[in-house]
């Protein structure tokens, strides 16, 4: 295993991370207790010591499961993260409440790395009210040693994220983004990570292989990669992008069975940067997949007086963007929630008057549509 300097402490380079552990007959909240045992066992055995756990992974369970399994080991030996849940707001002003289940659920005295949970347009206002506790409470816990480092994680836009760190920045000592070589360019992961590395603060990626999107390849893209590199698979093609971006400490992958974890300690066995070539092809796959089912908006506001229904077209077109790639997920759905439902894309009355405008000839009253109909199936 490889591993990271964060203050004086061996991160392992690979972290466990624990949402998506084994299930029984699919069903989240029951979680396999015994094959998670084991992938845990081997996971320390393989020099992984960085669990990442939060309050609503596998519908509660998953803190309660990790803390029954980690009490086996020398609390020493590894280092656990956890999150408080300010992806739902009703949790805003429970702090208190909530930090002292997630200790009973964990059987510890201390949380090692405390995240603020999926930092986002939907809940910034909250994490900012001047009139809020979160971020003093926190600090009072960490001064107590019941919290030992301070972090976030986040999934905004990057405005959203400048925000955020003007309030947070000077107490946060690392932040979790969803980064891989797709989202680089595609949801401006290089340029967030850009900002957190000008403040010093490191990054624990998630979502490494986009919840597995990046296992596999087209045909043409896989020939592509492997001209370059015969023997990686994409998963590791994946995995070696993360290795060659600096201000990394960590990278989580959701480990739902053992064969997935062998694999990836394999793969953080030795550190093999792409060069620069390798780098400029994989960015270039990159941005041929972000063309693929999706539309080509440049942002550029020209449509937006036209619209009758004051619609944030390009953020909603972002949103279509995100939700195509992905088959759906919980990113559009989530920011979509943040904002009045008449300004959805179902709000929209096909008048065309933005379509006039638009340099890049979208057909954005049909997007819409099948945008709104995708968010209905969901
Ligand atoms: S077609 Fe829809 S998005 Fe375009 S201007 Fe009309 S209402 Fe707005
Ligand atoms: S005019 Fe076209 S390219 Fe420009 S923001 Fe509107 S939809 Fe996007």
């Amino acid at each position: 295993m490889i591993y990271t300097d964060f203050k004086g402490k061996k991160i392992s380079q690979l972290g466990m991370g624990c949402m998506r552990l084994p299930v029984i007959n699919g069903r989240e909240s029951d979680i396999d207790i015994e094959q998670t045992a084991r992938m845990t066992q081997y996971a320390f055995q393989h020099g992984i010591n960085y669990f990442d756990t939060a309050y609503g992974y596998h519908n509660g369970r998953s803190e309660a499961v990790m803390g029954e399994i980690l009490k086996n080991y020398p609390r020493e030996s590894f280092y656990v993260a956890t999150k408080f849940p300010g992806y739902d707001i009703s949790y805003f002003g429970k702090e208190e409440e909530i930090f002292e289940e997630q200790l009973r659920r964990l059987q510890m005295d201390h949380v090692d790395f405390y995240l603020m949970h999926n930092v986002c347009e939907l809940n910034i206002d909250k994490y900012l009210d001047p009139q809020g506790k979160t971020l003093s409470y926190f600090r009072q816990q960490k001064e107590k040693g019941r919290i030992v480092h301070l972090g976030f994680s986040f999934h905004g836009e990057y405005e959203t994220l400048e925000a955020f760190l003007k309030v947070y920045g000077p107490y946060m000592e690392f932040g979790q983004l969803q980064l891989n070589y797709l989202d680089w360019e595609f949801q401006h992961a290089g340029k967030c990570l850009k900002l957190l590395e000008g403040m010093g603060i490191p990054v624990v990626v998630m979502e490494p292989l986009r919840g597995g999107k990046l296992c596999t390849q087209t045909p043409e893209f896989e020939a592509r990669l492997k001209a370059l590199r015969p023997e990686a698979d994409m998963r590791e093609w994946a995995f070696r992008f993360i290795q060659s971006v600096p201000n990394i400490l960590t990278v989580l992958s959701g480990m739902s069975s053992f064969d997935q974890m062998v694999q990836n300690i394999q793969t953080f066995e030795e550190e093999k940067k792409l060069d620069d070539a390798e780098m400029k092809e994989l960015l270039a796959i990159a941005s041929e997949m972000a063309t693929v089912g999706t539309v080509p908006c440049t942002a550029c506001r020209y449509c937006t007086s036209y619209c009758p229904q004051e619609l944030d077209i390009p953020r909603l077109l972002d949103l279509y963007n995100e939700h195509s790639l992905t088959g759906g997920g919980f990113i559009a759905p989530m920011a979509l929630q943040a904002m009045p439902v008449e300004k959805h894309p179902d709000a929209c009355i096909a008048c065309r008057a933005c379509e006039a405008v638009c340099p890049q000839n979208i057909k954005i009253a049909d997007v819409f549509e099948k945008f709104a109909g995708m968010l209905k199936n969901a």
